[in-house]
């Protein structure tokens, strides 16, 4: 038998040399709505896009097998897969979600609540006795984003996920900032996955989609029913550009990585600096359980100035190389302001609840020249410094 081959591999190699018809090394893009029926009553395997598509269910099965599920269903935005995770859930049922998570995913949770479709808990995922109380008390679903959007928290996904099943709740990881490349919440128990594919695993800033991976069959055809009953898969032309960014994932997470750990360690030694959010720096309290639990610490940052707000204004409007603009896990530098920015959904309340600083800035690190970031970052700190 052949060594089972590692997930880099797989990611490059998925569906090459699989056309029979004519030897494309590249899957072909199928970019039709209707696939018509070989005679009466014959239909074929596809009838329609928003069921299914080959080139959109290349995606589900290449994303599937690198989280080690069952199944995926891809959908037309990182908000429609948790809206379609969110399915699961019938008006009673309670979902504990965490206190910061990404600003769409408050919202959703907090709109879907407000009309009744279910209830939602907020609760402090890093403490564990909380969340056990809290599915003792009864839940349906305990929804989790780690590391967390914008504070770089990390919780124990074995750990929580153990709780979660004696209590009979499902859980759900949103897994979009470190990408099954550096983590995989279906080996530590989870039941779904949830991705916005727009950041890291397109990778190329060019596209908004989504996936939901299910650990279990039955599970995966809920979503897929659910994902067509809704019309909120995910389009041919998207799933085709994410494929190639599944392609080179594990290349750009190499160096999306040692750019976050570089800038990381810069921002902690500064002066200028107050506090820095990075799961790799071995002064972080989350370090341990970030190396027991992902494969490698990703791109993504956050840190506070010394100056506030009025230092985070500066030193963004003097950096050249960071882009000031939501999203993350692209080939360029972002930088954004969260509490304007990617969790302006957050009112004062649930900004100081989730710890979230008025001067909080987030990097999200690109592929560009260590030095270059580096050098960049150095000029904006001075600028932050001098205010
Ligand atoms: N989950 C996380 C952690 C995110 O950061 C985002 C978007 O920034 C989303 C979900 C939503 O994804 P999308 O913007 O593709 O709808």
């Amino acid at each position: 038998m052949t060594k089972p081959r590692s997930s880099q591999t797989r990611a490059v190699r998925a569906a090459v040399d699989a056309d029979t018809q004519h030897g494309a090394v590249m899957p072909p893009l199928y970019l039709t709505s209707s696939f018509n029926f070989a005679g009466y009553g014959q239909g074929r395997a596809y009838d329609y896009t928003r069921s299914g598509n080959p080139t959109v269910d290349g995606l589900a099965d290449a994303i599937a097998d690198l989280e080690g599920g069952a199944g995926a269903t891809i959908t037309s935005s990182g908000m429609a897969a948790i809206h379609l995770a969110l399915q699961l859930l019938d008006p009673g049922d309670r979902v504990l979600g965490p206190v910061d998570c990404y600003g769409g995913t408050f919202r959703l949770l907090r709109q879907c609540a407000a009309r009744g479709l279910f209830d939602v808990t907020l609760v402090d995922q890093a403490d564990a006795a909380a969340v056990a109380a809290e599915l003792k008390a009864g839940a349906k679903m305990l929804w989790v984003e780690t590391p967390t959007n914008p504070l770089l928290r990390v919780v124990d996904l074995a750990a929580l996920s153990a709780l979660a099943r004696d209590a009979g709740a499902l859980v759900a990881v949103d897994n979009t900032f470190l990408s099954p490349a550096l983590q995989r919440p279906i080996e530590l128990g989870a039941d779904l996955v949830i991705h916005s594919t727009t950041k890291y695993l397109n990778g190329h800033s060019d596209v908004v989609a989504g996936a939901v991976v299910a650990a279990t069959d039955s599970l995966q055809g809920q979503m897929r029913q659910w994902a067509n009953t809704l019309g909120i898969a995910g389009s041919v032309f998207d799933s085709f550009l994410v494929q190639r960014g599944v392609r080179t994932l594990f290349a750009r997470m190499a160096q999306h990585e040692a750019n976050g750990r570089a800038l990381a360690e810069l921002l902690h030694g500064h002066s200028a600096v107050e506090r820095v959010h990075y799961p790799g720096l071995p002064s972080s309290p989350y370090h341990a359980l970030a190396r027991k639990q992902q494969q490698g610490f990703g791109g993504m940052l956050s840190f506070e100035l010394h100056g506030g707000e009025r230092a985070a204004k500066a030193f963004c409007e003097r950096v050249e190389l960071f882009t000031l603009a939501v999203s993350l896990g692209g080939v360029e530098s972002l930088l954004c302001h969260p509490p304007s920015m990617s969790h302006a959904t957050y009112d004062a309340a649930a900004l100081a609840a989730a710890g979230i600083a008025p001067g909080l800035l987030r990097i999200s690190a690109g592929l560009e020249a260590t030095a270059d970031l580096l050098a960049d970052v150095e000029a904006g700190l001075a600028a932050a410094a001098s205010v």
